[in-house]
């Protein structure tokens, strides 16, 4: 058995995996394989419906004024969907690192001043930025909840009077918030939810009024919302896998019964690397993450050392993004907690033995 600790493709539930290879094979007993229908059969239809109605329910966003949609484009297309339909005059965004800097970067090409109200790129991103003062009457204010590739993870969501976005990529779905307070989350699939090639949008209709009839219609959420996520069509394999990890999720008790799970897994984790003289964690620890633990090995002439205990072991996907270096465990609500205690035994191991 293999503990995969990918960051992105990763894990997903096997019995996922199972029911998604036989649909691939043979689709609700239709003789047909899931990729070789109409993405506007009855089948399919009934399909998206229940991956949008199961995101909204697992979100507690129900009947709240809010759609949610599977595009395509990945969150990347976000960055700049976000400023396309919401940008009039201006925008604030905390930097919380890569992913942030990149959806700032789409939100100037569209002029938008006041962009960056903090960063904690003076210390590598091993931190989130507290305190900082947010400009009144913008048009939105933008949050990455985790971050990814540094291993932090945002508490809490200092709001304003403008609606609030939030990248939520890679911990949707991983912990109760109140979702209520943003008007905007979107997710790629591939960190918490699916396979890669389809991306979550939950967005607050409200929020939408003004007119973009020259947006490209691709671009427009209107359009999407109008096609009820079939303006063009859909990523059929990506959606249903998602839908099928989202009923997943759901029979385990939602948010509220996989969020303990989460909590242990990091606690397990992180106690591994605080007792460690061998290991030790990049980002600060008021700002961990519960979804990605980044940490460094010390003594670098056990690298290969330690590498083949993992490879012994079966554990798979631990190196760190390649803008960072070092070990990356990303935790993610499909790693069961035997993965976390396999890899805190070798790190153990290793410390002890050499
Ligand atoms: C992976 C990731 C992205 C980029 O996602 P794509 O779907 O590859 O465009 C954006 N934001 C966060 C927080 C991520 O983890």
């Amino acid at each position: 058995m293999k503990h995969n600790f990918s960051a992105g493709p990763c894990i997903l539930p096997r019995e996922v995996i199972e029911r998604a290879a036989s649909a691939v094979l043979d689709f609700n007993e239709s003789g047909l394989s899931l990729i070789e229908i109409s993405h506007r059969s009855k089948d399919f239809v009934a399909v998206m419906d229940k991956a949008q109605s199961l995101a909204l329910k697992l979100l507690g966003l129900e009947n709240k004024g809010y759609k949610a949609l599977f595009l395509q484009g990945g969150a990347s297309l976000q960055f700049a969907m976000v400023p396309m339909n919401l940008f009039q005059r201006s925008a604030a965004y905390l930097d919380t690192g890569t992913w942030s800097t990149k959806a700032i970067e789409e939100a100037k090409r569209m002029g938008t001043t006041h962009v960056m109200v903090a960063t904690s790129a003076d210390q590598g991103y091993r931190y989130i930025p507290e305190g900082f003062d947010l400009p009144q009457g913008v048009d939105y204010v933008h949050y990455t909840s985790n971050n990814t590739i540094y291993g932090t993870q945002m508490a809490r969501f200092p709001k304003t009077d403008a609606p609030l976005v939030c990248d939520m990529s890679s911990d949707i779905f991983s912990r109760q918030l109140d979702f209520e307070q943003f008007d905007l989350i979107y997710a790629g699939a591939q960190k918490n939810m699916g396979p890669a090639g389809a991306t979550l949008v939950v967005v607050k209709e409200s929020i939408l009024k003004k007119e973009k009839g020259s947006l490209p219609a691709m671009l427009d959420y209107q359009a999407h919302i109008k096609g009820e996520s079939m303006y063009n069509t859909p990523s059929v394999f990506a959606v249903y896998v998602s839908m099928l990890t989202l009923e997943w999720l759901d029979r385990q008790g939602g948010i509220a019964q996989i969020e303990p799970k989460n909590r242990e897994k990091g606690r397990v984790m992180y106690e591994a690397i605080d007792k460690s003289e061998l290991f030790e964690g990049y980002a600060h620890a008021k700002d961990r993450s519960l979804m990605n633990a980044t940490f460094n090995l010390n003594r670098p002439e056990l690298t290969d050392r330690f590498n083949e205990l993992l490879r012994e072991a079966g554990i798979e996907g631990l190196a760190g993004h390649r803008s960072v270096g070092g070990y990356r465990a990303s935790m993610y609500n499909a790693l069961p907690l035997s993965s976390v205690q396999a890899l805190t035994e070798v790190m153990g191991y290793l410390e002890q033995k050499g």
